[in-house]
């Protein structure tokens, strides 16, 4: 039996278990992404890994590889709709890119670029949520989060901590810290943590060590 599935015309072998991006990533191939992390389970929160299986679109990070199966992720519309999916998510928010320390080094950033996106077409929600700087190591700022959950995921599955949590519902939907006064420094979080390490974008950032990196030398600037 085949333990291969098709994906853009290349055959990509898979495991037991694998999820299309899980043995996609492991063959080589680049299927965009932001809120998957090999090592969490998923949670088809961003939308941005949508591909086409056998013509009708999914996450390929909830999608279980199957024999057979025809995944198509370079197709010009799957590539207008993670442009969609990327400008909603700088509306959203506050990505004011120049100002940011994750310039350079940031998933959605770097995304965007990769997707073609040149704007938003729609008006930005400037959002005033207020900035957590009560961590003597680490700080806040959720008007850059993008709800991906990959802290909330960490700080359970690799820290166990259970710092994060995500509340709300529809656009009130927001970041929860779980401690007595909701605020960081109260919390269990430490800075090695992998839940302080792994936000994709500039939303949970160490102390002190902002635009430590030249630009042209930021790991995803562009030779
Ligand atoms: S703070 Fe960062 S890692 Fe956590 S949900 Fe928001 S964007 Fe994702």
């Amino acid at each position: 039996m085949s333990t291969t599935f098709d994906l853009d015309g290349q055959p990509v072998p898979f495991q037991p278990g694998d999820t299309v991006i899980a043995a996609a990533t492991r063959a080589g191939h680049t299927i965009p992404h932001l809120c998957w992390d090999p090592r969490l389970g998923p949670s088809g929160a961003c939308r941005l890994c949508t591909v086409e299986v056998n013509g009708r679109p999914a996450a390929a990070c909830t999608t279980r590889a199957l024999a057979g199966l025809r995944v198509a992720c370079q197709t010009e519309p799957l590539q207008q709709r993670r442009r969609q999916l990327l400008q909603m998510m700088f509306v959203e928010g506050n990505h004011f890119c120049p100002s940011c320390e994750k310039s350079g080094g940031c998933a959605l950033q770097s995304a965007a670029y990769a997707a073609g996106m040149t704007g938003p077409q729609w008006e930005e929600f400037y959002p005033q949520r207020a900035v957590d700087a009560s961590h003597p190591a680490l700080w806040l700022d959720t008007n850059r989060c993008i709800l991906c959950k990959l802290c909330v995921r960490a700080s359970t599955e690799l820290d166990g901590k259970g710092v994060f949590a995500i509340g709300g519902h529809g656009i009130h939907t927001h970041l929860i810290v779980h401690s007595p006064s909701g605020r960081l420094a109260d919390s269990a979080i430490a800075a090695t943590d992998e839940a302080a390490q792994i936000c994709p974008v500039g939303a949970i950032l160490p102390k002190r060590r902002g635009f430590a990196v030249p630009i042209g030398e930021r790991p995803q600037d562009t030779p």
